[in-house]
């Protein structure tokens, strides 16, 4: 019995000295359950390395993976959000604001820039759903804008990211406002000529869906992306019926005609590079 009991006290690190692997150094994939090195994932645009799901990331990180060398300029880095109703849920909407921004190191959901793409010059606008559920308010809306602004001063082509669960509740009517103020901005974005790719990642869903998201030359997703306007439950309600497996996801939406493709993370920068040759 003296395997399972310890006799003596060789090994005694009092529990507070004890060291617990760095935090973040291994990476569990919440799809396959495998365990990887976190640098590995990153290594593989943060894929995993067994089955390929793709993780959730926001703008920080699509900029590392599109921009040459990690090498932009950012569009209106500082503006934040007015709260033009007065919103009051749990918390008044300017405290929800401020304490995001302290939580998050964002100032709102989208963050764009310009800068290299393999040697192009592209305008890139990012979203971030880790700031309020990557809702749509009026600065989303107005960087939106503004990037699309800068697409067409300077001839760049223009990628959009989204990750989104809709419009942002407290800006109510100013948010619903800003899907019309980018479809105009994009519509001058088509007269001019410029190339406009939309690349619609896990969720896309509400205004965003149903606005700039899916207007662009190419609308592509990322794999098992869920993409949607209301969600499963509401129509599942509404229509009291079913929903058909696979309903929403990326490879649904792709095979019921609304995606023209789907594209790997890894792929990303190149597919997307060589879209906008093609289409200049
Ligand atoms: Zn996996």
């Amino acid at each position: 019995m003296s395997w399972f009991i310890r006799k003596e006290k060789g090994i005694n690190t009092p529990t507070e000295m004890k060291r617990e692997a760095p935090d973040g150094l291994w990476y569990q994939c919440p799809n396959c359950k495998k365990v990887m090195h976190t640098r590995e994932h990153k290594m593989n645009a943060y894929t995993c390395v067994h089955c390929n799901y793709h993780e959730k990331i926001g703008s920080t990180e699509y900029f590392a993976l599109l921009f040459d060398d990690n090498l932009f300029t950012e569009l209106d880095a500082n503006m934040t959000s007015a709260d033009p109703l007065h919103f009051v849920d749990t918390k008044a909407y300017p405290e929800r604001v401020k304490s995001t921004i302290g939580k998050t190191g964002l100032k709102d959901a989208v963050r764009s820039g310009y800068g290299k793409m393999n040697d192009l010059e592209v305008t890139i606008a990012c979203m971030d759903f880790n700031f309020i559920g990557g809702s749509m308010g009026s600065v989303v809306g107005e960087k939106i804008a503004r990037a699309i602004d800068h697409s067409l001063k300077t001839r760049t082509p223009f990628l959009m990211i989204s990750r989104s669960g809709g419009a942002r509740m407290m800006e109510a009517g100013f948010s619903l406002m800003q899907m019309a103020k980018t479809s105009a901005k994009l519509a001058l974005l088509s007269e001019a000529r410029i190339p406009y790719v939309s690349l619609l990642t896990d969720p896309t869903t509400g205004g965003v869906t149903a606005s700039f998201a899916m207007q662009g030359d190419f609308n592509i997703a990322e794999p098992g992306a869920l993409i949607g306007f209301a969600g499963p439950r509401v129509i599942r309600e509404t229509i009291g019926k079913n929903l058909p497996e696979g309903f929403q996801s990326a490879e649904f939406v792709l095979e019921h005609g609304f995606l023209d493709f789907i594209v790997d993370r890894k792929d990303l920068k190149d597919k997307v590079t060589s879209l906008f040759r093609m289409l200049e």
